[in-house]
């Protein structure tokens, strides 16, 4: 197309869309990135790392209380809020600058405006200017679910707004049972909040392995966290500054503030994909693409939590990367979204590769299970009663690790390296060959030696 003002126009200036914009202007192609917030996304700005600063934060009353045992008295600790939002938050904006620099370098043009489609080869900016482009990346992100409209919805926050919270909660309730609010949960309960979970079904973490739910709820409970599940929260009421949270079993709890942690949908509204002709997907409501992030029209890419496939930043990453290669590198790329590790960042942390021991049992007809459940080293000094586990999900037949799922000090790190050999498909005769390293926690993934369970299909009569 000559007509063009430029080769590639990015929707959105988070994980993905920073990355094609990048690898894209680094093939050569002219390229502008339009940004409505702050550059870096969610996962930046308001998602994964100032909730792990966070993390970090809430740890340091579970290492004091540990040091006890080891000799040492500390005088009192005390935590200030507007220290910590402070620092996290002076830390946040040199991220956002490090990555406006880093696109600028790769020469691609940042626009600090909304882009909303006008026809499907044209953008318009909020600032009033139009852009012609070649081809269009959607990466728009994600946005919290509120849920129905109970009475009192509008005293209820999102993660959005518990970053920049003016002081930390006493009491906190927090509806959910994902990601969001078991982390912010931890977060709390370390910092010294009085936290309580209400959560709709029957355990939380749904989806995760069976063994993991239920060991990271016992944690949780020991460490002083309230989950209350089988009910929601129908109506939210606010006297002054406290509110009074109702739930449909009945009772009510109150507290500072309440926050919704209840997923988050695809950022598809009010762009204008109607004019574009950009098709969702009927099933989850993101934008429908297929294996190279292609829409439904052939100049229209779209990767990240917007077409809600799996919504974590490496994944937006990646599919970013491999559009810039598709489209722009011609090294045509799909992303493979198989064994992808993830970790909750709970307290204790949960962290988990590949299968669970449900769904191996539904594709495998020999599965086997390794298990363990154990107190650290350093807590049987330090007095702390928590427990760790570890499971591997192996295929009877092939001897394959299908699965890894740790709770513990460092799950998420890890598991990290666990799934280099679960994308390798090493057998447990792999883990078993590989010399324990002593005294680590992690030496347990390479000493289970008989399986804890064994679950063996028989063949339909
Ligand atoms: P985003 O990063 O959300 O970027 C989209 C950008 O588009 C936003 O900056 C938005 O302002 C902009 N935008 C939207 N519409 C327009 C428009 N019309 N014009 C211009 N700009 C627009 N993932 C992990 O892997 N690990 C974690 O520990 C983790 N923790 C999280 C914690 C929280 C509290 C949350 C909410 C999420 C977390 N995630 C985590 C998920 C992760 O943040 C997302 O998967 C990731 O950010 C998705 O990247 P993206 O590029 O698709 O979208
Ligand atoms: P999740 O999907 O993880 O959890 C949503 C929770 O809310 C589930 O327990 C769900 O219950 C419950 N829920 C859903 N709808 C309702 C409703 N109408 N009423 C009451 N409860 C409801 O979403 P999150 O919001 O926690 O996080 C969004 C996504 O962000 C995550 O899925 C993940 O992809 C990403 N993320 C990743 C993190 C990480 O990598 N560490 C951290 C934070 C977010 P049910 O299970 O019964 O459906």
């Amino acid at each position: 197309m000559a007509d063009t003002d430029v080769d590639l126009f990015v929707i959105g200036g988070g994980s993905g869309g920073v990355r094609a914009a990048r690898i894209a202007a680094g093939y050569g192609a002219r390229v502008m990135i339009a940004e409505e917030y702050r550059m870096g996304g969610t996962c930046v700005i308001r998602g994964c790392v100032p909730k792990k600063l966070m993390v970090y934060a809430s740890h340091v009353h579970e290492e004091i209380a540990d040091a006890a045992g080891f000799g040492w008295t500390i005088p009192e600790a005390k935590f200030d809020w507007t220290t910590f939002i402070a620092n996290k938050d002076k830390e946040i904006a040199r991220l956002e600058s490090i990555y406006t620099a880093n696109v600028e370098k790769s020469g691609a043009e940042i626009v600090k405006a909304r882009a909303v489609f006008e026809d499907p080869h044209t953008l318009r900016l909020s600032t009033g200017r139009t852009v012609r482009a070649k081809y269009i990346l959607i990466a728009t992100g994600s946005t919290p679910n509120h849920g129905a409209a109970i009475p009192g919805i509008e005293h209820v926050i999102s993660s959005n707004e518990i970053f920049h919270l003016k002081e930390q909660p006493r009491r906190i309730v927090i509806q959910g049972g994902g990601y969001i609010a078991l982390e912010f949960a931890s977060i709390f309960a370390g910092l010294g909040s009085d936290v309580t979970v209400i959560y709709r079904g029957d355990n939380i973490l749904r989806g995760f392995d069976e063994d993991v739910r239920a060991h990271v709820r016992s944690e949780m409970e020991k460490a002083g966290i309230t989950i209350i599940t089988g009910c929601t929260i129908n109506r939210v009421e606010r006297h002054g500054d406290v509110f009074t949270t109702h739930l449909t079993s009945g009772a009510s709890i109150a507290s500072d503030q309440v926050i919704f942690a209840i997923g988050r949908h695809p950022n598809v509204a009010g762009i204008g994909l109607e004019k574009a002709g950009v098709a969702l997907n009927p099933m989850n409501g993101g934008i429908a693409v297929n294996d190279r992030s292609q829409t439904s029209v052939p100049h229209i890419y779209a990767v990240g939590d917007v077409t809600h496939r799996i919504n974590l930043t490496p994944v937006a990453i990646r599919e970013g990367h491999a559009f810039a290669d598709t489209v722009f590198g011609n090294r045509p790329t799909k992303v493979d979204h198989s064994n992808i590790p993830t970790a909750v960042f709970s307290q204790p942390q949960v962290a988990t590769v590949g299968l669970t021991e449900a769904e191996a049992m539904a594709q495998f007809t020999h599965v086997d299970i390794y298990k363990t459940d154990f107190r650290t080293l350093k807590s049987t000094v330090s007095g702390n009663t928590s427990r760790l586990l570890m499971k591997l999900v192996v295929d009877g037949e092939t001897d394959r690790v299908l699965g890894c799922h740790i709770i513990g000090p460092d799950a998420a790190e890890l598991i990290q390296i666990v799934a280099i050999a679960v994308k390798m498909k090493a057998t447990k005769a792999d883990f078993d060959a590989t010399m324990a390293l002593h005294p680590t926690s992690a030496e347990e993934l390479v000493t289970m030696r008989a399986p804890t369970s064994r679950h063996v299909r028989q063949a339909a009569e």
